[in-house]
């Protein structure tokens, strides 16, 4: 393989993501565009159509801000999933096109595995239990004999996903997690000592398992009793969060590990990184997550499970480079320390 830079494609939704590592494994600040629809949840296709038309241009920006040619990128790595179809087919297409046009190997990895080595890079922890929030995926992670096993998941919609669902069917566009975030914040500072009595909503822990659906119809049903939208907001968020938690220190405690590490996009909500450090710090645990550009879905984390796949021998041919979108995270075997 030539020496040179990684290039990572990501598009397994609505964000498109052009990011890159130095030959080192060094991150970049990826080059990015989110689909943001005016109204209704993502149409897989207007997503894939949107990352279409940007690709050229999100890829020559991405270039130009580190000021390096096409002829210095050694591989080309790309989210092969989970994912929607149609969205993680733009990627893959134009990860397949420049990797043949520059003569250089192809790397399909999973955009899950990528969240957590995105983020033991940038946080330096060493063996965590990932705490997995985004728009699509809630999975709480954990490394065991040479795979990352999924001990608990969302047995119904991902976390980012029951958010922004409560905040559009309440007016609010997408991302509704953000506003949720800001609203909870109004209602405390309304109510410095606030209390959940009245605003109960229903348990969202299922053993190992999480389900956010029946927390969002109870969350519903509360504001069109008239509760105030900030305090359902800032329910929301106690209930859901401390679900989360509470599935992340019985991993703690069932694996004997000592770190978390938060990461997806509703892992830059300030609450729920409080809720985390204060489990962790009543279990001499340690809490970590990674600057909010690498929370999000970005390149660059496809870049550094790239140079991380290609450093232990993997690269992808054509003919196995179609897209899985139901890629289960522990498919992947994990042969780096
Ligand atoms: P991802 O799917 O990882 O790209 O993340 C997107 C999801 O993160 C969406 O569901 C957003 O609503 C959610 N999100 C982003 N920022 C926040 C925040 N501050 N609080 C809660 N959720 C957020
Ligand atoms: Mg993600």
């Amino acid at each position: 393989m030539r020496e040179g830079w990684i290039l990572g494609i990501e598009s397994t939704a609505h964000t498109f993501s052009f990011g890159l590592v130095d030959p080192d494994g060094k991150p970049r600040p990826s080059s990015s565009d989110t689909l943001r629809p005016t109204e209704g949840g993502i149409h897989p296709r207007e997503a894939a159509d949107h990352h279409v038309d940007l690709s050229t241009q999100l890829f020559s920006k991405l270039l130009s801000d580190n000021n390096i040619t096409t002829r210095e990128i050694g591989a080309v790595a790309f989210s092969q999933g989970p994912g929607m179809g149609a969205c993680l087919r733009t990627g893959a297409a134009a990860a397949r096109t420049i990797s043949e046009h520059l003569g250089v190997p192809l790397i399909g990895v999973n955009h899950c595995v990528a969240h957590i080595e995105i983020g033991r890079e940038q946080c330096g922890c060493d063996d965590p239990i990932l705490l997995y929030v985004s728009g699509g995926n809630t999975q709480v992670i954990a490394r065991l004999d040479g795979r990352y096993r999924v001990l608990g998941e969302t047995l119904d919609i991902g976390i980012g996903n029951m958010l922004d669902k409560f905040a559009r069917k309440h007016g609010i566009p997408f991302p509704g997690g953000p506003v949720i975030e800001q609203k909870s914040l109004e209602w405390i500072s309304k109510n410095p000592n606030p209390s959940l009595v009245g605003l109960e909503l229903p348990y969202a822990v299922h053993g190992m398992d999480l389900a956010f659906s029946g927390l969002m119809s109870a969350a519903n049903k509360l504001v069109s009793e008239g509760v105030p939208f900030e305090a359902v907001c800032w329910s929301i968020q106690e209930h859901a969060f401390a679900a989360c938690i509470e599935v992340a220190e019985r991993a703690l405690a069932h694996t004997g590990k000592s770190e978390i590490l938060l990461g997806g996009g509703v892992a830059c909500n300030q609450r729920l990184r409080e809720m985390s450090s204060i489990m962790c710090s009543e279990r001499d645990a340690s809490s970590h997550c990674p600057p909010k550009m690498y929370c999000i879905d970005n390149g660059t984390m496809i870049a550094r499970l790239g140079w991380l796949e290609i450093r232990s021998g993997r690269t992808t041919s054509l003919t196995h480079s179609g897209i899985d979108q139901e890629m289960r995270t522990d498919q992947t075997p994990i042969s780096w320390p």
